[in-house]
């Protein structure tokens, strides 16, 4: 993945792909002070982008520091360089981290890089594939108390127990895992929220130690024009059997129905297939006005 053809841009410069390179003493790399987003753009727009630039900045906020490029600089270099790198369809990364100037737990006045990589990322949208539904696994890891952890922050750290269940999802023949909180309510999967219907209502975790997600909030807007009823509340893993559909949202994975949670499982109906279709319609305009 390093060595890709096309440029990144990093603290305000657009250099060569292969070129962006930070050294090993980096304290993002040792300590995880380092925080990201995940952006998408169809048809050569960026689907919330100030949204996504917001979060970044209160992100680092959170951890303590702050991003040495405002929320429009940020966005303006979002833009160009995927303007740059051609792209019609494709995933934004944009990732802040301390630097490598002092090596220690504190390190108040390392340096903030700041860098952004977008790569190729075609929207496919087969609802049939979609509607067959992903299978997950139960996450052994638990979302943290936000006592414990940073939990609103998109913080790389957060990431090291979410990268540890998909692996063990996926070792197991699963696509996912669905993640509790720590006081054992359905929480997330490893990167995207859930949904879950009964009845012809959308039920839905209270956001209250995970991200509500921008695509999150995107469904329950959309849910809430058509006029289904959106319950967000604390979700027991013991109400997983009584749920008739289940589905995922997320920038990467938009909104994906889920057929199965370990002995669980779910058929991928109506309201599922109409969010999948909403959501694409959503950020369809983008791409009609591109083209
Ligand atoms: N939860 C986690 C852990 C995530 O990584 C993501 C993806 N950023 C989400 C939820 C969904 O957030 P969004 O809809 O803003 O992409």
């Amino acid at each position: 993945f390093d060595q890709m053809d096309g440029e990144i841009w990093y603290n305000g410069e657009f250099v060569p792909w292969a070129d962006a390179k930070l050294h090993v003493l980096s304290h993002g790399l040792h300590y995880a002070s380092a925080v990201f987003e995940g952006e998408r753009a169809y048809g050569g727009k960026i689907f919330k982008l100030t949204e996504h630039t917001e979060r970044l900045h209160n992100s680092a906020e959170i951890l303590g520091f702050k991003i040495p490029y405002s929320v429009a600089e940020l966005d303006k270099a979002c833009e160009e360089l995927l303007e740059r790198q051609g792209f019609s369809d494709a995933y934004v990364r944009p990732i802040a981290w301390r630097g490598s100037e002092m090596m220690g737990v504190s390190a108040q006045n390392n340096r903030i890089n700041t860098a952004i990589a977008i790569w190729q990322w075609p929207s496919y949208f087969k609802p049939e594939e979609r509607l067959k539904g992903i299978r997950l696994d139960m996450a052994e890891y638990r979302r943290p108390d936000p006592r414990t952890a940073p939990s609103k922050s998109k913080a790389a750290g957060l990431y090291m127990i979410c990268t540890l269940s998909k692996h063990r999802a996926e070792t197991r023949g699963y696509a996912d895992a669905l993640m509790l909180d720590w006081r054992g309510r359905v929480a997330e999967a490893t990167g995207a929220n859930v949904f879950f219907v009964k009845d012809g209502a959308i039920h839905t975790p209270d956001p209250d130690c995970f991200l509500d997600g921008i695509t999150r909030r995107t469904v329950i807007d959309l849910a809430r024009a058509r006029g289904y009823e959106i319950i967000e509340r604390a979700i027991m893993p013991e109400e997983l059997e009584g749920f008739e559909e289940c589905f995922l949202t997320g920038t990467a994975a938009e909104v994906t129905p889920v057929s199965e949670i370990g002995p669980y499982s779910f058929v991928p109906g109506e309201i599922s297939a109409n969010l999948v279709n909403d959501y694409m319609q959503a950020v369809q305009p983008l791409r009609a006005a591109a083209e």
